[in-house]
Order: structure tokens, then sequence, then C-alpha cells
């Protein structure tokens, strides 16, 4: 259909214009050749600037005067051959339409249905307008389709805070002050008391714009102009009901606004931002009137429509199981779907989503969904790290990964949680979406399109699907077959397999029953600020984290968007902002280190992308006095033990150089019991000494520790004393849980364990105690045996400060392998550049104070 309405580039066509034929002849091919090697010819050549002036003014007249009518002659053609009409404007319900909202686009289809809203709702006439062309600009029709309104916002997707006015408000302008000078030249014209041959005359004169109709200057309506959707930022009825209510005689009036944007945020939770918002206020206080907040409850999708949306991460492919949950309800139901993921592209680990309706009539809206019905959530930590009761409607259902149920399932959520689904009347349902793809996947390639179609005919069955369309669960059944192709010979048995997840998903959701249950959830953490990003002496500017933690971060950690204010306007980040995304509340597992396993080959450390897992080389004794320093307190001073740590480090260095090595603390244990033995305390300077030395013990029990060959047996073997351990130290927070670490480990001494509220709390510990570590001395890097070293690289990555010249925390996909290679860059260019250039400020420094000096 295409073809034939476009046609072939070599057909022989009647040169549409004058000019045309006089360059072409009264024929010519659709695309016209100009390169022919009959007759050739240059294009585009360098003009002096006479010729030059000469052939832009011809350009007008010749070419561009003649687009408008082409393009009317071409969307008759199309309407012609498909019925669909279009038009360079077109308008919608504007017959009698007092106000319009005019746009481009997608926005179109919005505003459409608003307008029906209010006509429907609010007996107000509202039309809209809809902007096809933008050049050339439509003036005839937009001046004649606008003409005697009441007010008209124009909706644009820019902002240019430098100009007048945004573009399309400019041209809208210019063509109802066009219209309205040919009104007054009418006017003029047929005015005075003048002859009335004289009149007459005058009336057949040309208007000044003959292209455009005559307006008198009453039927000019109140322009307003609303910016929107910059980024792609979401705009709701709601926004677009607030900007017609704006324009009514009891409205704002306000000429010039933002929609779906906040500059202040009434309802903040958070004191800092409640204050530095109050300042700004102070000095800008016409920022409450820069943006039209939305008119709230405004719900425009049918009655019978089911809002969905599914939380998912990256890697478990989510798109393809909306998709296929979209694709299934419009066959099998024959429903209207509109179905979008939050992300063209799922990044691997990273929390994701994906939005559906599905409706008995046609969708129109394509703004986010703020009512949802059912969430699914394949995620089962969703809520650490999202709130997917956001935008839910309430007495929504949602319906969550998990083999749990009853209390244990619901004292899994955090209680802020427990307490908001009790308020809110929400169903919750769970199905071992995962275990049912587990159990029915014939490979595990197969594993998540399986557990997407658990979860879909979970769905089916919380939406209640089959009620609302009078089908029965074996019709679902049939109907799964054809829709998935089930009369296929050859892929008949992984056909099978997905009936049965999905029959298996239906059957098996269960709801909770809250009215028996007790709410003992999880209490929420406060965010706190990362201690890389704490500079205690940072002064004011874009470099500043703490002030970037207060307005960005701490908002996006408390679930709330960020405010349009004079830190976001410049849009900088300060350094080291990656470390405030807490990837434990996304991974679903994390390495366990196993220490006796460990030969400290430094693959982990050197390969891990998100420089989560530093290896460090301490002596025994700085061992335990990180410990210690971790440890004492105040409140809790360790005063005997303190004197005990180097009898402590010879007598577990002793032990180590003998024994077998499975961990640290047994070592330190059995060291302890030969100290106390040598020192012969008294019974009541014992039980305090045990005290003490239990506390240290605890804090190093999983502390991951190792004696290794090249850091341990090596040295010591040359020197005495001389050895040190091997700590493979998890980032708690930057981890992805990507396995890389794991994988490449060939000693087995890092195995997957699931992310629990334990294991974090055991990371964090050991996290808090490596932070007391000192860097790793630099005899353990500078080692002269080829074949005792452990290489050049992962020896320089060692050094904490190395290590850490890149953060992880970001949001990249997780086991990014160019991460990992920006990391060795920047970790080499780190460990040689930063002495050379800790040198040479010195040396400045000394040469300016020696200048000073003379
Ligand atoms: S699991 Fe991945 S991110 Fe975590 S420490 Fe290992 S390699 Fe690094
Ligand atoms: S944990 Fe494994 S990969 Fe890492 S240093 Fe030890 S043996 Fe090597």
């Amino acid at each position: 259909m295409i073809r034939e309405f476009l046609g072939d580039p070599a057909d022989l066509i009647e040169t549409p214009t004058a000019a045309q034929c006089a360059v072409f002849g009264e024929k010519r091919r659709r695309i016209p050749e100009l390169y022919d090697f009959d007759y050739p010819s240059s294009t585009g050549v360098v003009q002096n600037s006479e010729s030059y002036a000469q052939g832009v003014a011809a350009q007008r007249p010749f070419y561009f005067d003649h687009i408008a009518e082409l393009t009317d002659r071409a969307f008759a053609e199309y309407e012609a051959l498909t019925g669909r009409r279009y038009a360079r404007a077109a308008g919608y319900r504007l017959d009698d339409a007092d106000y319009v909202l005019v746009g481009q686009g997608s926005v179109v289809r919005d505003a459409e249905a608003v307008a029906d809203y209010l006509r429907d709702e609010r007996r107000l006439k509202v039309g809209v307008l809809n902007l096809t062309l933008f050049r050339p600009f439509p003036a005839d029709l937009v001046a004649e389709l606008l003409a005697g309104r009441k007010g008209v916002v124009v909706l644009e997707r820019t902002d240019q805070p430098l100009a007048v006015e945004l573009p399309m408000i400019r041209e809208i302008r210019a063509a109802l002050a066009q219209a309205a000078e040919n009104g007054r030249a009418r006017a003029a014209r047929s005015g005075g008391g003048r002859l009335r041959r004289k009149k007459a005359v005058a009336q057949e004169a040309p208007l000044p714009y003959p292209r455009l109709p005559a307006m008198g200057a009453d039927q000019v309506p109140d322009l307003y102009s609303g910016c929107f959707g910059l980024g792609g930022r979401d705009l709701q009825p709601g926004d677009l009901v607030a900007a017609v209510e704006n324009m009514l005689a009891d409205g704002a009036g306000r000429r010039q606004f933002y929609l779906g944007i906040e500059f202040v945020d009434e309802d903040t939770p958070l004191p800092k931002v409640q204050i530095r918002q109050e300042s700004v206020l102070a000095d800008y206080p016409q920022l409450r009137d820069l943006a039209l907040r939305p008119v709230e409850g405004i719900d425009l999708n049918s009655a019978d429509s089911i809002e969905l949306r599914i939380h998912s991460i990256g890697g478990w492919d989510a798109t393809p199981a909306g998709h296929a949950l979209a694709a299934a309800a419009a066959e099998l139901f024959g429903m209207h779907v509109k179905a979008f993921p939050a992300r063209a592209r799922e990044r691997r680990g990273q929390p994701t989503q994906y939005s559906a309706v599905l409706s008995r009539r046609p969708l129109r809206l394509n703004a986010e969904l703020k009512h949802v019905d059912i969430v699914i959530a394949q995620d089962p930590g969703v809520f650490r790290h999202s709130d997917p009761l956001k935008g839910m409607r309430d007495g929504g259902i949602l319906v969550i990964q998990s083999d749990l149920s009853g209390e244990a399932l619901w004292n899994h959520f955090p209680q802020t949680a427990q307490w908001a689904m009790r308020e809110r009347n929400i169903r919750v349902c769970s199905v071992d979406g995962a275990g049912i793809a587990l159990a029915e996947a014939a490979s595990p390639a197969e594993r998540y399109r399986l557990q997407g179609l658990a979860f879909m005919g979970a769905f089916f069955n919380a939406a209640s699907l089959l009620g609302r369309q009078g089908m029965t669960r074996e019709a679902l059944y049939e109907g799964l077959r054809t829709h998935l192709g089930g009369d296929s010979a050859t892929n008949s048995a992984a056909i099978e397999d997905e009936i049965h997840a999905c029959m298996r998903g239906y059957d098996e959701v269960r709801a909770l029953e809250l009215s028996e249950l007790e709410d003992q959830g999880r209490s929420a953490k406060i965010p706190l600020i990362p201690s890389s990003m704490a500079g205690a002496e940072a002064v004011a500017g874009p470099g500043n984290q703490g002030a970037f933690w207060d307005q960005v971060c701490a908002q996006y950690k408390t679930g709330h968007d960020i405010l349009a204010d004079p830190f976001t306007a410049i849009s900088v980040i300060p350094a080291a902002t990656s470390s405030m995304s807490d990837m434990s509340t996304v991974r679903a597992t994390v390495p366990r280190f196993v220490a006796d396993k460990c030969t400290g080959c430094s693959k982990c450390w050197v390969q891990c992308p998100d420089s989560a897992i530093p290896g460090v080389v301490s002596t025994i004794e700085e061992v335990l006095d990180a410990t210690l320093s971790t440890l004492a307190t105040t409140q809790n001073p360790l005063t005997q033990i303190t004197q005990l740590l180097r009898h402590l480090a010879r007598e577990s260095r002793k032990i180590l150089k003998k024994g077998e090595f499975e961990s640290f603390a047994p070592i330190l244990s059995e060291a302890y019991e030969k100290v106390a033995e040598k020192m012969g305390w008294d019974e009541e300077r014992r039980e305090q000494n045990d005290a003490e030395f239990q506390q240290v013990l605890d804090a190093l029990e999983h502390f991951p520790l190792a004696k290794t060959a090249p850091f341990f047996d090596v040295p010591e073997s040359q020197e005495k004393g001389s050895g040190g351990l091997l700590s493979i130290t998890i980032n708690p927070e930057t981890c992805k849980g990507c396995d890389v670490c794991v994988a490449v480990c060939d000693d087995g001494a890092l195995v997957n364990v699931p992310q629990t509220d334990e294991e974090q709390e055991r990371l964090e510990a050991n996290w808090k105690l490596w932070k007391n570590l000192p860097e790793t001395d630099d005899r353990f890097i500078r080692i002269s045996s080829l074949e005792e070293s452990i290489g050049m690289m992962p020896s320089m990555l060692l050094k904490q400060g190395n290590y850490l010249s890149m953060l992880g925390g970001d949001n990249a996909c997780m086991g990014c392998g160019e991460k990992t290679a920006i990391h060795l860059v920047l970790s080499a260019v780190n460990a040689l550049m930063a002495p050379r250039v800790e040198t040479h400020v010195v040396e400045i420094a000394e040469l300016i104070e020696a200048l000073d000096e003379k």
C-alpha cells in the first residue's frame, strides 16, 4: 500500500509546478536524478554572494510556496487510498469549543481524551487542535480553526528560556496577528462612509496576507503556553485538566507555565529540603506559579480496564514476559492492550518495570499509569529498592514471587508496607513462579520464559479475567494451546511446558488473609550519607557532595522526585556519588569467602567490574588493631585486651606457621589460651580478659582472612614475622552479585549465598572493620620473584587508594566487562601518577615559599 502511494522513484510523473516545469519539462522522474552521465552537472556548488542571495530569494516563490498545496494534495491522495484523513492542522470537537488544547504528536490523543472528559463531566466546551505540520506552518488553518475561541493553550515539548515565547505559540501568535491585520484592513476599506462603488472595489482588493482569513480583533483568543514532557517526562491527564482550568474565567490565568514539573514540594518529609526550599522561595517567590499543579483523581481509562505493572530485574526477561502477557490478553480475551517497558533496554541486574493497560474499549492515553489495579512483583526483594504500591489503586492486588506463605511471607515485607497494604485494602497474593519455572524448564535457557508464563497464569487468576470474560479454565487451557502455537509439531514439548507453567501459575497463586496476621515486618533503614561522600571540610560549590546528598540522593532514597532548583538547573554531579546506590537491595546472591581455599591468586579483586571485592594484606598486629578500633568506643573501652595484642599476634603467627589453616578465628583463640597460660592471671583478671577477648573473637569470626603462599609463607620464609594475612572483603553496598568473582576463582574460595538480612549484617560488620585496616604495606607489593609474585597490576590493586580509584554502585549492567577495563586503567594511572603529582605539588609549594621569602 505504501509502495502504491509513494510509487517507484523511476516513475515518470506530471511535473507538479510551473517552476519545476521550467527545470525538468512537462514530465519528470518521480525522484529527479541530479546526476546524469549524459548531461553532467554539479550540485551544492559554492556561490558568490550575489548569486547566493538571488538563489535564496528564488527558493520561496518557486519551491517553498508550493509545499502547503502539494501537502494537501498528498493527504487527499492518501485518504482516497486508505480512507484515513490527515491535514496540515486538524481539529477535534472544535465546532463549538470555547477552549482549545493545541499540541503535536502523542500528546494529542491524551488531550482528546481530556476534552471528552471535561465535556462529559464538567460541561466545558473543550476541543483539540493537532498541528500535524510545523513547516510550512499551517497559519491559514490555525487562524481559521482558532478564531473566536475564549482561550487556547499551546502545549510544547521544549523550553527556550531566553526567547519571548516557545516556538509553536510564536507561530500561532503570528498567524493570529496576520489574520487580525487582514481583518483590520478589510474593516478600514469598508468603513468611513465612502462611495458604494469605491467600497466594492476595496472589498475585492487583496488582503495583506492573502492566504489567511480575515479576523476581527475580538476574535483573537487569549493564548497560554504550557511546557511539558522535557526529556520524556510524564504528562498526566490531571496536568491537562489543570491547563484548561487555568484558562477559565475563575482560573489563575497564568500565561506561561510548566506541566508535570515540581519547583516546590509542600509535603517533603526531609527537614533539610524544607529549609532549603523556604530559603529559595524567599528569594524567588514566583516559583510557586511557574508550574501548574495537576488536578488530582482524574482517571480516564474506562471502568472495565485493568492497569498492570510488572516489577522485575534486568536479565529476567520482564519485557518479553510483558509482551507475551499483552499478546495473550489481546488474543484470548479480545482485549485492547497498550503496553510499554520503562526502558527500551533492560540493564542486567538492575530493577526494571513493565506496564500495560487492558480494556474492552480502544485505549487512548499515553501517560504513566497512576491507578494500577495489579502489580506483579517477579522480584521478591522489590520492597528493598522500590515502592511497588506507588501509583496503585486502593483495593488493588499485589502478586509477589515467593515460596513462603502466611506469617512468613507477611513478615517478609517492611512494616511501612504492611501498614500501607492494610490501610489501602491491598489484596496480597503470592506464587512461586521461579520454583514453577525451575521444575518445568527442560533447559536453563527456558527458565525466565516459563517464569513469565507462570506469572501470566497468576495474573489471569488474580485479575479474575476468566470470570469477567465468561471463560472456563478448560477454555483457557485450549486457548493457550492455540495462542502459543500448540499445533506445531516441531516444538510441541516446549509448548506443553509453557502451557503447564502458565496453568500452574493460574492454579497456585494464593491470597493472604491479612485479618489473621500480625504486623512484625522489617523496620525501614534511615538513609545515611555514605562515608565516601561525607567530606567534613567540603566548601560550597557544585562539587559539594554533602549538598548533593541532601538535594538529590536523600530525595531518591526516600522515594521522592528531585525538585527543579538551582542545582538541578546546572546539572553537575560531584565525584563519588555512585556510592549512594545500594546494590544490596537488588542482588539476589552475594559471594561468601572460604578462607582455607584461597591461594591469593588475585583473580577476584582484579576482575570484579564494580571494585567491590578489594584484596588487602595486613600483618596480624594490624588486623588486631583494626578490630580494636572498630570495637572500642567511650562506652566500650577495651582496656585489658589492648595490652595483649602483641602477645596474641606473636602466638598466632607461631601457630599459623606450624599448622593447617582453616580460618583465623580458631588460631586466635588458641593463641589467647597460650598467652593466658603464660600470664597466669587470677580468676577476676581472667574473667575480664575473657570478656574483652570474646568481643574481638566475635568481630573476627566471619572476617575474611586467608593465609596464602605469596603473602604469608614466602615472606615468612625470607624474614621471620614479615608474613601478612590476605583479606578478601565484599563491599556490602556496591557488590551487584554478578558472580564474576565466583566464576573466576578456580580454587573454590568464593561461593554464592542468597542475599539475606543476616548475610547483609555480616557483610556490613566486616566492611566496617575493613575500613580500619591500613593500606597494604609496600613490601607486599614489591614482590621480586616472578614465580612467587602475583603480577604488577594485581599487586598495585592491593593498595586501597588504587583499588578505590573507581567506586562501584552505579547502575551499569551487572558483570559489565567495560567497567573492569576502565577500573584497571584508572587504578594504574592513579598508582603511577598520584605519587608523582604529590611530589610535584610539594616542589611547587617549596618554590612558592622560597619566592615569598625573597
Ligand atoms: S559478585 Fe560481582 S560485583 Fe560482587 S564482588 Fe563478585 S565480581 Fe564484584
Ligand atoms: S578468593 Fe579465589 S580468586 Fe580471590 S584471591 Fe582467593 S583464590 Fe584467588
